[in-house]
């Protein structure tokens, strides 16, 4: 097992300070937010790096912000920030529900928002949450801020749309209003598990129609992803027994799975149609 002795961690006090560091390629280090994922792969022999600058705890990306039609989640908030936040709760109760799933308290305590999103494993239990807001990644570097819709924010198997200069200081999710929100994870038992196939979805039904809908999948292909296909088909439709049946039918047909150690990509196939039935299921 290696060690981090020889790393060279970087502590600043402020946001400037840590934008300041990455914007020069001789002190620029690895992002290192909880440690819950780098410290692992640090141990297990992923390239060490030489220095990491240390966002932990930095208060300009480590609060809630409840605006009039978005929250504005800091980057640096941690898994049991959320769990324990009632305006989450409320407003986004997907991404409270993933993040109660992830890992026990101990990971929850420190492990953050930010880390989990920018870690970019398909597993992350946040992104499909955050996926169905339709909401965006806000990054920030010495030359300012940009925003990056979430559904281009993973470009592939743990690759991120964000360059070695900037940090992730927040994720802008509007409420879900009226819609209904709900979040499955089905792994191998209840806690400490990453999952098999993972849904989150928002769907607002008025007037016995589905007026929106979004509904995305983790763990089935190499990012995060949205349902296109099965939005397309619900949209504008009355959530009939007959509509969820095709609807999970056309899920199981639309995804290409894939396998790996923790299961087939046949079961993660049936399961994503089940998932789909549940999230449509006596809205
Ligand atoms: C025992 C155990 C169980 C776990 N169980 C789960 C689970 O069930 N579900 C799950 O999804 N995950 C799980 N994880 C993984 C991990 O806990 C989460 O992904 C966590 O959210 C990572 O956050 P962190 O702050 O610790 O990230 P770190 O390890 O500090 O960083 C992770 C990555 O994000 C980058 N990063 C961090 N912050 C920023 C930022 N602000 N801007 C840009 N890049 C940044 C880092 O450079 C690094 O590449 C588990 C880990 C362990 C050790």
């Amino acid at each position: 097992m290696k060690t981090t002795e020889h790393i060279d961690i970087r502590c600043p006090r402020t946001l400037a300070e840590a934008l300041r560091l990455q914007a020069d390629e001789r002190t620029r280090g690895t992002l290192l937010a909880g440690g819950t994922d780098l410290m692992v792969q640090w141990a297990s022999g992923v390239p060490t790096p030489v220095r990491a600058t240390s966002v932990w705890n930095l208060p300009e990306i480590s609060a809630i912000e409840v605006c009039a039609d978005c929250l504005e989640i800091g980057a640096g908030v941690t898994h049991a920030f959320l769990v324990d936040c009632t305006q989450v709760h409320r407003h986004l109760p997907a991404l409270a529900a993933a993040a109660a799933t992830v890992g026990a308290a101990q990971i929850q305590a420190r492990g953050t928002l930010g880390g989990n999103a920018a870690n970019a494993s398909p597993a992350g239990d946040t992104a499909p949450a955050l996926l169905v807001t339709g909401g965006s990644v806000v990054l920030a570097s010495v030359s300012g801020t940009r925003e990056v819709p979430l559904d281009r924010f993973w470009t592939a198997y743990r690759r991120i749309d964000a360059r070695p200069d900037e940090i992730i200081v927040a994720f802008r999710l509007p409420k879900k209003g009226k819609a209904q929100e709900r979040f499955r994870k089905i792994g191998t038992r209840r806690a400490q598990a990453i999952s098999k196939v993972m849904a989150a979805s928002r769907i607002l039904v008025e007037k016995g129609r589905i007026q929106s809908v979004a509904i995305a999948l983790g763990s089935i292909a190499p990012t995060p992803v949205r349902l296109s296909e099965v939005e397309a088909l619900l949209a504008g439709q009355k959530p009939t027994p007959a509509l969820i049946d095709e609807a999970e039918k056309l899920a199981q047909a639309s995804v290409r799975p894939i396998a790996d150690i923790r299961s087939t990509a046949e079961y993660r196939r049936w399961a994503s149609g089940r998932l789909v039935r549940a999230a449509l299921e006596n809205l």
